[in-house]
């Protein structure tokens, strides 16, 4: 396995280091905990990150666990891809668990609860209970229900639990304190009635736990010791050490709070993902637009490049947006000696060369990588006709413009000069191909002194030319941040109508055996992945990873 190292700015390795000094923990144990209700994003991989690094640092364990407590929401499909991106992103668990293992634990300990007083049946519906919840300057009244005789609640629980009651019509609630400061503190809920068919329990119960009653139970029974959520469980901490406490759970485990990831034009929340994905907006999770990692992975992005950036952005406790080109930074990064660096024409432009003979074909030789000539060397044929990009051509170019326009000579990379002399349409104006003379003498390589030119294009041989398809990205949303959906406009408002451009074009024959997910950088352009959805065996379909330059610079600690 691979660990990168943890920033220093990791608040989190200095209370292990401490925990580890003062003798308060001997063995660090750390849990992935995601609920299988959609796929992982980018946010999930910085928490994975984070639990697998942190306890591998200090030769501990992580299990993955799933937190299913939610029938309604969840599924297998969910289950399968969260495994496959949790071991692509190259971390292997300790054990593979799942909450709904422990339900029987869990109603076990809420009788206790109900036994010691310290939990009731309550009648009230989910609107009365939000209602009498209180706010942040008045106390909650309580429920009429609170005091009910722990004989009373013991059979309802019971009676929940044998499915006498429709979804709704009852709850189990803790019984802390209606007039708490925190508000989690006013009896939250604990169990919930939902007649549903749960994935792995099948129809066994009709009653289920909630999140802030399940977690630090499954925690504890686990031997975690450093459970690590996002920030907006702070607030929830009192409640999980409550029910650690109050259910006489041996172990006991810790709750640390870290910001969350969020990204600029990127929608991070599986709940929208979701509705992108079922309103059709992306063409399914992996949607190479998507931030889920099945999206990324599809895009082109290494599990290397992920790592990277979930460790150089740290880990804090005030919330933040991190620039999405810093992501990008790191894929370029890793990718740069590692792929080879072939010519391909997106938007072509068919040129004759019209001093060259007919029927000609000749072989010339480049480097796969200027930058690493390890990978070796490939084959460029050169013929008559060729393929440039129709951005490298002007008929009246404007000042400074130094690639092709009439009378005007640019080098060909890896071949030779050619210089524009005619201009070819059609009826309606257009331009179908130009026409140049190239020269014989300013064959790349052969150390030609002569005159100098300002442009060098790229360029695709014609009869030999592989035609592919080029999908070009761009953020899926508008805005930098994300904004809370309000009345009458959702996040969909703010989805950019043009995150997909498809052109179809052409890539050099040194290409022919490429497969999908194989990677490129195709000069002046960008990196590249063979999409491992839409290519066949006889169509290359591209994903444009990243651009090749950004003005990111990434910051040095
Ligand atoms: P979402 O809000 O996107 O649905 P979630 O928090 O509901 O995410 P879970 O499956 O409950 O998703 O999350 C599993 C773990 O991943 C949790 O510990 C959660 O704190 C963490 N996590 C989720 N989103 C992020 C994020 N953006 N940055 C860091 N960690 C995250
Ligand atoms: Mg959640």
């Amino acid at each position: 396995m691979n660990v990168e190292k943890s920033q220093s700015s990791n608040f989190l390795r200095n209370i292990i280091l401490e925990d580890l000094h003062t003798g308060k923990v001997k063995e660090i144990y750390t849990r992935f905990p995601p609920e299988p209700n959609g796929y992982l994003h980018i946010g999930h991989a910085k928490s994975i990150c984070l639990n697998f690094s942190l306890a591998a640092e200090f030769n501990g364990k992580t299990n993955l666990r799933f937190d299913d407590t939610n029938p309604l929401k969840e599924d297998v499909e969910y289950v399968e891809s969260i495994k496959e991106d949790v071991r692509w992103l190259g971390f292997e668990w300790d054990e593979l668990l799942f909450a709904s293992d422990y339900f029987d634990e869990m109603y076990e300990r809420a009788i206790l609860l109900i036994k010691k007083g310290k939990a009731y049946v309550c009648d009230l519906s989910a609107e009365e209970i939000r209602k009498t919840r209180g706010t942040l300057t008045e106390p909650g009244t309580e429920s009429p229900y609170r005091n009910r005789s722990v004989e009373e609640n013991l059979d309802l629980f019971e009676r929940m639990k044998n499915g006498e009651f429709k979804d709704g019509e009852r709850v189990l609630r803790a019984k802390i304190d209606m007039a708490s400061p925190n508000i989690n503190m006013r009896d939250p809920v604990l169990y919930r009635i939902a007649h549903a068919t749960h994935h792995n329990t099948g129809d066994k119960w009709c009653i289920y736990p909630m999140y802030d009653y399940a977690h630090p139970l499954e925690d504890a029974i686990e031997g975690i010791t450093h459970s690590i959520c996002t920030l907006e469980f702070e607030d929830h901490r009192p409640l999980y050490d409550w029910v650690v406490e109050e259910c006489e759970m041996e172990h006991v485990p810790r709750q640390y709070e870290f910001a969350r990831l969020n990204i600029t034009n990127t929608v991070m929340s599986k709940r929208r993902l979701k509705v992108l994905v079922d309103e059709k907006v992306v063409d399914g999770w992996d949607d190479p637009r998507m931030p889920t990692i099945s999206g990324l992975r599809r895009r082109g992005y290494t599990p290397e490049a992920i790592r990277e950036f979930c460790a150089a952005i740290g880990v804090a406790r005030s919330e933040s947006v991190v620039d999405h080109r810093m992501l990008e930074h790191f894929i370029r990064e890793d990718l740069k000696l590692k792929v080879s660096r072939p010519m391909a024409v997106i938007r072509p432009l068919k040129v004759v060369i019209t001093n060259y003979p007919e029927g000609q074909v000749e072989m010339l030789e480049g480097e796969k990588n200027k930058e690493n000539p390890e990978l070796g060397k490939r084959q460029i044929p050169f013929s008559r006709e060729i393929y440039i990009e129709e951005e490298d051509f002007m008929e009246v170019p404007p000042p400074k413009y130094h690639r092709l326009y009439p009378g005007n000579e640019v080098r060909l990379m890896e071949a030779y000069f050619i210089k524009c002399h005619d201009v070819i349409k059609d009826e309606e104006g257009n331009i179908v191909e130009i026409h140049c003379t190239y020269d014989p003498e300013t064959k790349s390589g052969t150390g030609f002194k002569g005159r100098k030119v300002k442009g060098t294009i790229h360029w695709v041989e014609a009869s030999q030319a592989i035609p592919a398809e080029f999908r070009l990205y761009d953020t899926l949303l508008l805005d930098e941040e994300e904004q809370e959906d309000d009345e009458d406009i959702t996040f969909l408002d703010h989805i950019n109508p043009n995150s997909l451009e498809v052109c179809q074009g052409f890539v050099e024959p040194s290409l022919k055996d490429a497969k999908p997910q194989d990677k490129f950088q195709f000069v002046r352009q960008g990196y590249f992945n063979v999409d491992p959805k839409y290519t066949t065996k006889d169509k290359l379909v591209f994903n444009r990873i990243v651009s090749l330059k950004s003005s990111y610079v990434v910051k040095k600690e």
